[in-house]
């Protein structure tokens, strides 16, 4: 059943809520001319993020892989598949929250005459993050960040997060009131038997909290400058 506690609200967002939209728009576009790193020149796509950039949740993994380079969309792979399942069982669809990455461009090697995905280097991290995401989420003013992965949880909650002893916990950050980090869905798919349905029902647990979160953050004062 979706979940109408992830409607916009009025409270985090100081942007009349078309200029939000708009203004979503207008880095993507803005983005999918990039050339600022080296991984522009491998990318057939940028993948800005995709969903609803009025939510008051937005959920942030780590870079697009394969099928994301070639749509343009993030977590539309075999990852995707299986965080919309786990969204899924929490009452949640894509139109209810915003997703994004810590970079925007598919991360690669080449390994015996094939791209393999590789984890983004500090350097790209750096540029997409002051470039991009920063204002994203400048714009978006999420109430709540669920980082997938440690390279988000370090972007967004601190560096060194981890993730095995501190995933599931909140974290106020500049991004966003509260923060929280769940296992990679990429991670979860590696794991097998035991270890893999332990791994999923995990994550199914920090999207919930994440959504109980926003439930509570609608309801608390909002934040004042003095
Ligand atoms: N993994 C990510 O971190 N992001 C995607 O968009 C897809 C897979």
């Amino acid at each position: 059943m979706p979940d109408e506690t992830l409607s916009p609200t009025q409270d985090n967002a100081p942007l009349p809520e078309g200029d939000k939209t708009q203004q979503i728009a207008q880095l993507a576009e803005k983005a999918s001319v990039c050339v600022a790193c080296d991984l522009a020149e491998s990318r057939t796509n940028v993948v800005f993020g995709d969903g609803n950039p009025l939510s008051p949740l937005v959920i942030i993994g780590e870079g697009p892989g394969e099928t994301e380079d070639k749509t343009g969309r993030p977590f539309v792979g075999r990852a995707g598949k299986l965080l919309d399942e786990c969204l899924r069982e929490c009452g949640i669809l894509r139109k209810h929250i915003y997703i994004t990455n810590v970079v925007r461009c598919r991360p690669t090697l080449e390994e015996g005459g094939r791209l393999k995905n590789r984890p983004p280097r500090a350097d790209e991290a750096k540029t997409c993050i002051e470039l991009w995401l920063d204002p994203t989420l400048s714009v978006i003013q999420p109430l709540v960040i669920l980082c997938l992965g440690a390279p988000a949880a370090n972007t967004i909650i601190k560096k060194g997060f981890k993730m095995m002893q501190e995933r599931g916990q909140f974290f106020p950050t500049k991004y966003a009131r509260h923060a929280i980090a769940g296992l990679h869905p990429a991670y979860i798919l590696r794991q097998q038997g035991e270890a893999y349905d332990a791994a999923r029902a995990s994550l199914v647990a920090d999207i919930d909290a994440a959504r109980k979160k926003v439930i509570e953050a609608k309801k608390e004062p909002p934040a004042t400058l003095f």
